[in-house]
């Protein structure tokens, strides 16, 4: 007499799988397939399976259904259901036990995992594992993507966006608060500058392992660009060298307004108290220095004192920074009307050509047009006429720093806006940025290299 043997309905899309539970040595049983849901229906009434192995995803039908109909009539709810599926989320896994399901089981399964779950269901001892979430198979069988580290040593780093006076709070967690301060980096060739109260947190970043040699170069002597020399780490450092490069003629020598700033009556160490080695040295306007790679050029800013602007070649990238500079003083008209032919533009034009090798600019744009009518001879540019320089030196990329500290997060969010509408007025194809507090810029152009 002919044994009778288990039958078993595979209800899944997967064709190959079909042939893979198949080929297996499971001669006992008797396979059926079904590849949708209506034929899987159709399967339970004509095939009459013990078991059927279901795919969550199933087409036509979903697999959850399919389990909620057979274990909810009395006709088919003897019959055991494996629901298998790719998306073992802990959602699916509870409602299949909701609904009665002999064993929830992740995909991909080895066919061992199978044979062993269809012998214990036939045993009668097979019951749900406990929610075990992504498969341990899955995780051993594969890796998490990790890509291979690229540290870049040559980049710039802005740690203070703020012009004129620092500023906290919630309305400036978006660019941040502290005044200015770029980390200019090749390597272990190292650039500051300005001394804003963002050089602190770049100091204690630094501090854990400051090259010797650190060159800080002072765009002019205002608070906001000097602050945080005093809170600066590594001037507490006597194995550190620092360069200190400033502008000149103006009132006073750089070693005499530091002596002044490091008094007691103002700071409870002195000069001359400071561990690392200070060098002043001064920069000649438009005469080129060089530290490393970083080779700096400099040009007056329009800024009450002698105030520089820069421009930094670094392996070929050049680019520009000017975070005081009122451009085109008292303009409040279209900027689509300055031209180089504009007599109001003529003293601009050596700083215009100063520019316009530069790939990008960092330049300040610290007002609103309808701002600046309160605010001319302030030393710093309305939007407007900050766009007429980008046009008039051909700068394609604008990185805008030095925010007004009445400027907030929403203010300055709105001022890109405006940025744009200005920009598209003008028919400037400029990409503009808003700097913010730990904004990081690669300087990796291997084609120039
Ligand atoms: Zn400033
Ligand atoms: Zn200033």
């Amino acid at each position: 007499m002919k044994e009778k043997r288990n039958r078993i309905l595979i209800a899944d899309a997967d064709r190959a799988l079909h042939q893979k539970i198949k080929s297996g040595k499971s001669s006992s049983y008797q396979f059926e397939s079904a590849y949708t849901g209506f034929s899987c229906w159709e399967k339970i009434e004509l095939f009459d399976p013990d078991l059927i192995i279901i795919d969550l995803m199933l087409p036509q039908i979903h697999g959850m259904e399919i389990l909620r109909k057979i274990k909810s009539s009395p006709r088919t709810q003897h019959i055991g259901v494996i629901l298998a599926s790719t998306c073992p989320s802990t959602q699916n896994y509870h409602s299949a036990l909701m609904n009665h399901v002999d064993y929830f089981l992740e995909k991909p399964f080895a066919l061992t995992q199978l044979s062993s779950l269809i012998h214990r269901y036939f045993k009668g001892d097979l019951s749900p594992d406990p929610f075990a979430g992504i498969s341990s198979q899955v995780l051993e069988g594969s890796h998490c993507y990790v890509p291979k580290k690229h540290v870049t040593s040559t980049y710039l780093k802005f740690w203070g966006t703020r012009g004129s006076n620092p500023v906290s709070g919630a309305d400036y967690i978006r660019f941040g608060g502290n005044t200015a301060c770029l980390e200019v980096r090749d390597g272990n060739d190292l650039v500051i500058f300005d001394a804003g109260t963002g050089i602190r947190p770049f100091g204690n970043q630094l501090n854990e392992k400051p090259p010797k040699d650190i060159h800080l170069v002072l765009s002019h002597f205002h608070f906001d660009h000097l602050s945080g020399f005093p809170f600066f780490a590594p001037i507490y450092n006597p194995d550190c060298h620092i360069h200190i490069w400033t502008p000149i003629g103006f009132e006073k020598t750089a070693r005499e307004i530091f002596t002044e700033m490091l008094t007691y009556a103002f700071f409870p160490v002195r000069l001359e108290d400071i561990q690392a080695t200070l060098t002043f040295k001064d920069i000649h306007e438009g005469v080129p220095f060089r530290i490393g790679n970083i080779e700096i050029n400099s040009h007056y800013a329009f800024h009450p004192g002698a105030t520089l602007c820069f421009k930094i070649n670094c392996h070929n990238n050049v680019f520009g920074y000017a975070t005081d500079n009122e451009l085109f003083m008292g303009y409040h008209g279209n900027p689509n009307t300055l031209s180089l032919k504009h007599p109001l533009t003529r003293p601009f034009h050596s700083l215009i050509e100063f520019f316009e090798d530069c790939d990008f600019l960092i330049h300040e744009a610290q007002y609103a047009p309808a701002e600046y009518q309160s605010k001319v001879g302030w030393g710093h540019s309305s939007i407007c006429n900050a766009a007429v320089l980008m046009k008039l030196a051909k700068i394609t990329d604008w990185i805008i720093t030095h925010h007004d500290p009445k400027h907030t997060d929403m203010d300055l969010l709105k001022k890109i806006q405006l940025q744009y509408d200005i920009l598209d007025d003008m028919k400037l194809d400029c990409r503009v940025r808003m700097a913010f507090d730990f904004l990081t810029v690669p300087l990796i152009n291997t084609q120039k290299r």
